[in-house]
């Protein structure tokens, strides 16, 4: 029988927190979007620690924001480390003051089949047409552009869709990146293998970070621990390749040994249960490879999300460049959808900003773990460096700032920005107080003169990009680029060059 053939604006495949955000920013600007998500929500995905930019700014213009406060997830408020040479675990907070104490320096820590359900909500909310049971098998073609794609529908039937835009936001395993053209090209330096499972009455950090994420190295790699409620805890090693052998045979004899190896997690869950039922029950192996598509754009078709890139996950990047690559993407699409700007220069926007983000995480991990071979750690021994032109302590402060973009969409002014306009000293003093455990030692990061001295300046980014409309005119990131929008939702020529 011939496929039934529909029309939209904009198709995307998949509806985890990439796809999702893209299609409730696009058709909350009235455009036809469908979303075609293979499983049925609720669903299973890792990736549970989240950056304060993802909640407080990109789920805000997408309208999720909200609908997520309500969900009561654990607030994060920054993360804690045994890392490296140095015997006792140090911390860092999303917030730069205590004065500053403010809803928009926490994260969240989620569950993501409720996190993804919530976002998935969110879409069908802002218009968009959310089909579930739907699996993409293939794209319509013509020459160089696509021009939609093929589906197997909740039923099993075959159906077709055309579309302007076809965005792939289905993951890591998508079955249609490649089509977008160049190739996928793995990290050498980053080849490592988890293996994870779930917890019941594991301890808890004291306050305030008992909702922390918690990230222990240990002989063959590191752990992480994260609480995702008062007893619910999840544990996961990740192993670097050579070590594959000590994730083979029985996974639960597996993780109980690793665990054993590393005294601080065995200590945390020495009272602790592992969880055997339901969708915590099982325990799972992911390869957690990084790699970039060479190409992110083609004609008629964009990739967003974990479809495009992916980098090691020890700083929660994966949800936050899902989200943000999406803001990025719906701005083009906005853009070009409503005639404001051509295609090529929207595309190249999307592209050339993504891929900086991605790269700011990429140099700032190779520098965290490099640090850590100068200093005789016996974490991972660094098998190959990265060649790198950027400064990669820069690219660490400006992210841990969230204004490694320079976006004002990312931040919530109203909330913050009264009270970060008012006084720069307050800056000045977080800055050293970053740079300071507790008791008053000091953190390897945050000590040397340069990472100070780029943080005063990603503050007074940050301030800059609160003041809103009292601010100097954005300049665009790349030159002759664009800025966005006061609304966050479109490109704009640049009225500064
Ligand atoms: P996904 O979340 O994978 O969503 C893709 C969706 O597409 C899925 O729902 C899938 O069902 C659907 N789909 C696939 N194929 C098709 C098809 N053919 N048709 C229709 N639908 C399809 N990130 C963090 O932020 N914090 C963390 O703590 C963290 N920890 C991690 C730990 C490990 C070991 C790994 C490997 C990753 C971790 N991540 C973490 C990364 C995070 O999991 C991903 O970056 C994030 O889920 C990417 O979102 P996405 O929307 O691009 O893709």
């Amino acid at each position: 029988m011939a496929a039934k053939t529909e029309e939209f604006d904009v198709a995307v495949v998949g509806g985890g927190p990439a796809g999702s955000t893209l299609a409730a920013l696009v058709a909350k600007q009235g455009h036809r979007v469908v979303v075609l998500e293979k499983e049925n929500f609720p669903r299973y995905q890792i990736g549970e620690s989240l950056l304060p930019s993802t909640i407080h700014g990109v789920c805000r213009l997408s309208g999720a924001a909200d609908d997520l406060a309500e969900a009561g997830f654990p607030l994060k408020r920054g993360g804690t480390f045994r890392w490296g040479a140095r015997p006792e675990p140090w911390t860092f907070a999303f917030s730069v003051s205590p004065r500053m104490a403010g809803p928009t320096s926490v994260a969240y820590q989620v569950e993501r089949s409720k996190f993804d359900d919530i976002l998935l909500k969110n879409a069908r909310k802002q218009g968009a047409d959310v089909r579930e049971g739907c699996s993409v098998r293939g794209l319509i073609e013509e020459g160089e552009r696509v021009r939609g794609l093929t589906y197997a529908g909740a039923d099993g039937s075959e159906r077709e869709i055309r579309a302007k835009y076809v965005v792939d936001a289905s993951g890591n395993k998508s079955r249609i990146y490649n089509k977008v053209g160049g190739t996928r090209e793995y990290s050498d330096f980053f080849r490592s293998l988890a293996l994870f499972g779930y917890f019941e009455n594991g301890k808890r950090m004291p306050e305030p970070n008992r909702f922390n994420i918690l990230c222990v190295a240990f002989e063959s790699g590191w752990f992480w621990y994260i609480p995702l409620s008062d007893t619910l805890t999840s544990v996961g090693a990740v192993v670097r390749r050579e070590m594959a052998d000590k994730i083979q045979g029985d996974p639960e004899k597996a993780l109980r040994a690793l665990i054993d190896e590393c005294p601080m997690i065995a200590d945390y869950l020495s009272d602790a249960t592992r969880v055997t039922e339901g969708q915590y029950g099982e325990i799972r192996v992911r390869k957690d490879y990084s790699y970039h598509q060479t190409t992110f754009t083609r004609p008629g078709m964009m990739l967003v999300g974990d479809a495009a890139c992916f980098v090691d996950p020890v700083f929660s990047s994966g949800v936050h460049l899902a989200t943000y690559s999406s803001l990025l993407a719906a701005r083009s699409l906005n853009s070009v959808l409503e005639g404001k700007v051509d295609e090529d220069a929207a595309m190249r926007e999307f592209e050339a900003r993504y891929r900086r983000e991605y790269g700011v995480f990429y140099e700032f991990l190779v520098s965290f773990y490099e640090m850590h071979r100068d200093e005789n750690s016996y974490f991972w021994q660094a098998k190959k460096v990265t060649a790198n032109t950027e400064p990669e302590l820069q690219a660490f402060v400006e992210l841990i700032g969230g204004v490694s973009s320079g976006e004002q969409g990312l931040m919530n002014a109203e909330a913050l920005g009264e009270r970060l306009a008012e006084n720069s000293e307050e800056f000045a003093t977080a800055v050293e107080k970053y740079a300071a455990n507790d008791d008053g030692s000091s953190v390897p990061l945050f000590s040397s003169s340069v990472v100070r001295n780029a943080m005063q300046e990603a503050g007074q980014v940050q301030m800059r990009a609160l003041l809103g409309e009292d601010a100097e005119p954005e300049a665009p990131m790349f030159p002759g680029g664009l800025v966005s929008s006061a609304d966050g939702l479109y490109w704009l020529p640049s009225t500064t060059a």
